[in-house]
């Protein structure tokens, strides 16, 4: 299964819960969660409340679904980001969050150089970044400690990243990298921590979903 390529404001009903896949809309009234709270589809008001009666099973698949979809990353990249936590020492799924955080895109989105993370794939899909002075056009790239993100020169003229440094100035930076808004570059200092993760991600059952 590919990555999900339809309305994003779906997810967020389809997962009960805002998962800011829209920048800066998702703090306005036209957010559709905030307008309509049910699942997508004809019977989304009905199944509003049958959510209480969820399975085990239930619970699991959605846990993984909302992951997947907050980090846009399709169901074989995830289950191959699972097998690489399990290989890893320490907790499971604790290890898959942090594989997931340390992607590309999201590293971008952290250092706040895109309102969201759809946006921040697309700019580094479209080759906007340098990785340790390389050019990389691969969001599910996976950084390690040390690594030096940066726009490119090239594409510092552009008007996008002209207006960026103001912008996001107003945006916080998560705290595992080092921003250098001047140089619109950001370093990888340190691992993030379970704290800095999205915390309405479930990583326990997730673990469930894939040891059954
Ligand atoms: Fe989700 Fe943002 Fe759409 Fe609201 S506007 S439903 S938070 S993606």
């Amino acid at each position: 299964m590919s990555r999900y390529r339809g309305p994003r404001c779906k997810v967020c009903r389809r997962e009960n819960e805002k998962l800011f896949l829209k920048g800066e809309r998702c703090f306005t009234g036209k957010c559709a969660f905030e307008r309509r709270s049910y699942p997508p589809g004809e019977h989304g008001q009905g199944s509003q409340f049958r959510r209480s009666r969820q399975s085990d099973f239930s619970r699991q698949l959605r846990a993984k679904q909302k992951a997947r979809r907050v980090y846009d990353v399709s169901e074989r990249q995830f289950r191959r980001y699972y097998q690489k936590a399990l290989q890893q020492r320490g907790l499971t799924g604790f290890n898959l969050l942090q594989l997931l955080e340390m992607r590309l895109d999201n590293a971008v989105y952290r250092l706040g150089y895109a309102v969201s993370r759809p946006q921040a794939r697309m700019l580094v899909a479209h080759g906007h970044f340098n990785v340790n002075s390389r050019r990389t056009d691969v969001p599910s790239m996976i950084l390690s400690l040390g690594d030096e993100i940066a726009v490119r020169e090239g594409s510092q003229q552009r008007t996008y990243f002209k207006n960026l440094r103001k912008e996001a100035e107003d945006r916080n930076s998560a705290e595992w990298v080092d921003r250098d808004l001047e140089k619109l570059a950001g370093k990888v200092v340190r691992l993030p921590e379970r704290s800095e993760i999205s915390g309405s991600l479930d990583e326990q059952l997730i673990v469930e979903y894939y040891s059954r």
